[in-house]
């Protein structure tokens, strides 16, 4: 992905608040229709109902941390949370166990790998590193408080239903389909096991985590739990307080190195925020203390991020001037 040249459009900087609800909708909108006819990428195909989707879906959703509500396209079209889910969960995790227990565990690392790597495991000892890939959610999941896993997974469920502020359901044909072809995610799951890093059953963490993988959302849901770790831990459409602060930034700390697999660091280096993707097509990004934007269109680029939503969201990040690395000089006394 190119960086977006952005010549008629005023830059901002990271410093400060988001401008108006009428120019931030102005400018949503304006991000949808430029790459509205943006066909590159490929629908994954691995699990096999996901190839059914329809490539041409794409929605676009900002939701602000004062609760401002922006949607462009597709944004209520719903879809499988997937990989997105791995950053709300652990998020429940460390408010749970405090983050030292869970980085023990899991780690807060990039592993550089794709993110179903079995190598990654080995390489490391067993240590699965990065919290944001396969390996590290299962032993993530496999955290989750709860006396069994049909706990667990209502923890979950609960938890990710109240970042999103409305009750999440199951996509029971999406999780069927993965359940009879996650070989791959069971094999880790055992991996994890033998090198002591699952207290619990493989094959129920694992399923726990295909549960929670195959939970419906939208893209204005995504913007919403999203806008919750920008809000301090506020969700700022309810108003109910979903987790600490401390809890969102050690969260976006680690979302910040991992979000996007293994071109994680390409794009904080373009994009300069904090964000997840799922294989579905949906990415979310965090601004802290102004809002959070999510994309969802189905085409991927090799490491398995939706090639739209990242430029959408990439230019809504210099319009908006979100980029937490950007800053101007201060006025200063001799100038
Ligand atoms: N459930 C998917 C899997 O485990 C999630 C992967 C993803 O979104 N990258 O393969």
């Amino acid at each position: 992905m190119e960086p977006t040249e952005l010549a008629d459009v005023e830059q901002n900087v990271s410093t400060g608040s988001l401008p108006g609800w009428g120019r931030v909708d102005e400018l949503v909108r304006d991000a949808h229709r430029r790459y509205a006819g943006e066909q590159g990428g490929v629908v994954a195909d691995y699990i096999p109902i996901l190839a059914e989707v329809d490539p041409d879906l794409f929605g676009l959703a900002l939701i602000e941390s004062n609760g401002g509500l922006h949607d462009a396209g597709d944004a209520l079209h719903p879809f499988s949370i997937q990989s997105i889910s791995k950053m709300f969960v652990y998020a429940l995790a460390i408010q749970h166990h405090g983050h030292r227990r869970v980085r023990e565990i899991v780690g807060v690392n990039n592993t550089g790998l794709p993110f179903n790597s079995v190598m990654a495991l080995e390489l490391n000892g067993g240590h699965p590193m990065n919290p944001m890939v396969n390996a590290g959610a299962i032993a993530t999941t496999a955290l989750m408080p709860g006396a069994t896993s049909v706990e667990q997974w209502e923890l979950v469920r609960e938890g990710l239903s109240a970042f999103a502020g409305r009750a999440l359901s199951l996509d029971g044909a999406v999780y069927a389909s993965e359940a009879q072809t996650n070989e791959r995610n069971r094999a880790i799951g055992r991996l994890l096991r033998s090198y002591g890093r699952l207290q619990s059953d493989p094959e129920e963490a694992v399923d726990v985590y295909t549960r929670q993988c195959a939970l419906s959302v939208t893209a204005h849901d995504l913007a919403v739990m999203g806008a919750t770790l920008a809000d301090g831990g506020v969700n700022p459409v309810t108003g109910d307080r979903v987790v600490s602060a401390d809890v969102c930034r050690d969260t976006l700390a680690v979302v910040a190195a991992t979000g996007l697999y293994e071109r994680s660091g390409e794009w904080l280096f373009e994009i300069g925020l904090p964000a997840k993707s799922g294989v579905t097509g949906g990415i979310v990004a965090v601004s802290p203390g102004k809002g959070a934007v999510a994309g969802f269109s189905p085409r991927l680029d090799p490491a398995g991020n939706s090639v739209r939503s990242q430029l959408a969201i990439g230019h809504l990040s210099r319009s908006l001037g979100l980029n937490l690395f950007a800053s101007a000089p201060a006025a200063h006394a001799s100038d």
